[in-house]
């Protein structure tokens, strides 16, 4: 009798070590990543003045993959002037730790000059389009400008400063040859984008879908709401404005080129730009 509880005694003893044991290491591990493996984004000096935004950002790839390639300033100042001015650009991915000086364009120049910021906040977004990955940074618009200020250090410096990537291991792959058996006799074919009977299947490069026809507009206009982002005046600038506070059609715009100009529309955050087909 007294053997068994003893026994019992030591298997309980040992279960809540265990139980410690696990709480302890995951505590561990979660104050480790808190402190070291979280995502971290660094304000540089733009080599674009006020046009520009150019930052440095870590990311923990290995734990969670992904390629970001747009970035996204938001100032959100509801007791000033404008109350509230959103920037995105994208720009050529990266995955871990990376560095980038990215043209905002004019909408940067008018949220840098904001008045009113006591009470503003700024939110800084990287994401990925690709891989559903968002990391947001906010900030009191006043940090955020006093950052700017300090900042000294450029994209190129930071470059400089990462560790030179190691030596990737050599591997050896096996050559292997494949010598296919001759087609039988009877006429056979087989279809090959450079064999003239299945031309007409390889039409548009191989795609099954027709090539989009262009077509000419008879009015195009901007509703209220643009943010300036610029988009549109970087896809079809012959069409397009982006003035200090808003976007206008340029006098004598060709209508001709629809589809650029649906481009356009398409790439507009806040959709406000309109268009309507001839015919
Ligand atoms: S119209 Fe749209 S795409 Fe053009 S600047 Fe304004 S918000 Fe950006």
């Amino acid at each position: 009798m007294n053997t068994t509880l003893i026994a019992m005694g030591i298997a309980a003893l040992l279960a809540i070590g265990l139980v410690l044991n696990v709480a302890i290491i995951s505590l561990l591990s979660g104050a480790f990543h808190f402190l070291f493996a979280r995502p971290r984004l660094d304000i540089l000096k733009s080599e674009f003045g006020e046009h520009g935004f150019a930052f440095s950002f870590s990311w923990n790839s290995a734990r969670e993959p992904g390629k970001f390639d747009k970035v996204k300033v938001r100032l959100f100042n509801p007791f000033g002037t404008p109350t509230q001015v959103e920037v995105i650009k994208a720009f050529d991915g990266a995955s871990s730790d990376f560095a980038r000086d990215v043209y905002m364009g004019i909408g940067m120049k008018k949220l840098l000059a904001a008045n009113g910021l006591g009470n503003a906040t700024i939110e800084v977004e990287v994401s990925s389009s690709t891989d559903s990955l968002t990391q947001s940074f906010s900030y009191k618009a006043q940090k955020f400008m006093e950052m700017l200020g300090q900042a000294n250090s450029t994209v190129k410096k930071f470059e400089g400063e990462l560790p030179a990537p190691s030596a990737k291991p050599l591997f050896q792959t096996v050559q292997r040859s494949f010598i296919s058996e001759p087609l039988p006799e009877g006429g056979k074919t087989i279809k090959l984008s450079t064999n003239p009977e299945f031309a007409g299947d390889f039409a548009s490069g191989g795609s099954t879908e027709a090539a989009e026809e262009n077509f000419s507009v008879s009015k195009v206009w901007i509703d209220p709401g643009c943010i300036v982002c610029n988009a549109c005046e970087a896809i079809f600038p012959e069409v397009f404005e982006v003035t200090d506070d808003s976007c206008l059609i340029r006098p004598g715009a060709p209508l001709d080129n629809g589809l650029l100009i649906q481009e356009a529309a398409e790439a507009c955050p806040v959709e406000v730009i309109k268009f309507v087909k001839v015919g």
